[in-house]
């Protein structure tokens, strides 16, 4: 089967021929339908994170179970579903203690997982490499969804809608009449946007290096759009009557330039 395959830090991500081994135990084959490119898939090739190569790209994915190994319980051949890169391992001290975002085994940037065309060590991006025609996972690495929700919809609740949406509901608890600043409206960005709006904040302000976003953050629930640049402080208190947000958010590439005060500071939806 075919994958994006990158071979080390620096080189060009480039489709190939791989090996995935046929499910185990507990295993699921999944045919993936749509999948999502996510600043981290970056991250895997410019050397900010430190996986093992060569590489399958891709983490945010849904598509069809289309094989399931021994001793698989939660879904079956034919089902929907929506892969998921930190799936808590239910053993570990934080799992046991009902944390299971804390889980100590997930979120590893790779895990080995297959072969290369050439019979040498494959590696998968968060235990998924989500970036290719098939993925085999673990059963708790799946979650079905409806059968009847589009597959590009349901593969953006595996990452982007996950941390846009748990920025506001579970790290911020964002309360409504609350104030909000969103600084960056990628894919976490715009989910933190529809979630804030949808929270019942007062004023959702959308901040972006690049001025073609307004239209966008409009349309997701923002109350304002703003350019950020070295004026974004002033500008963001103006309009929140000189109190700075309630919640701060980071989802940009890179630490805010200006955030304002007031409120938690780090609610981070990177
Ligand atoms: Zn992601
Ligand atoms: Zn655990």
């Amino acid at each position: 089967m075919r994958a994006l395959v990158v071979e080390g830090v620096g080189a060009r991500p480039a489709v190939t021929d791989v090996e995935l081994p046929a499910p185990g135990p507990g295993e699921v084959r999944v045919r993936v339908r749509a999948a999502g490119v996510c600043h981290s898939d970056l991250s895997m090739t410019n050397g900010t994170l430190t996986p093992g190569y060569p590489l399958v790209l891709g983490h945010e994915a849904a598509g069809l179970v289309t094989e399931v190994g021994a001793d698989v319980r939660r879904v079956g051949v034919g089902d929907h579903v929506v892969l998921n890169w930190a799936p808590p391992c239910r053993g570990c001290w934080p799992c046991r203690h009902d944390e299971p975002w804390l889980c100590a085994e997930a979120g590893a940037p790779s895990v080995p997982r297959g072969r290369t065309a050439g019979g040498g060590p494959l590696h998968v991006t968060l235990g998924l490499g989500a970036l290719a025609e098939e993925v085999v996972v673990g059963e708790r690495a799946v979650i079905a969804v409806p059968a009847g929700l589009p597959f590009e919809s349901a593969a953006l609740l595996g990452c982007a809608v996950l941390t846009g949406v748990g920025a506001v509901t579970r790290t911020a608890a964002v309360a409504p009449g609350e104030s909000v600043l969103v600084l960056g409206l990628g894919g976490v960005g715009l989910a933190t946007v529809i979630a804030a709006a949808s929270a019942g904040a007062g004023r959702v302000v959308a901040a972006d290096l690049a001025g073609a976003k307004r239209e966008l953050a409009l349309a997701a629930g923002a109350t304002d759009f703003l350019v950020a640049d070295d004026t974004l402080t002033r500008r963001v208190r103006t309009l929140t009557g000189d109190a700075g947000s309630t919640t701060p958010s980071n989802a940009s590439a890179g630490p805010p330039r200006s955030a304002p005060p007031g409120g938690p500071p780090g609610v981070a939806a990177r």
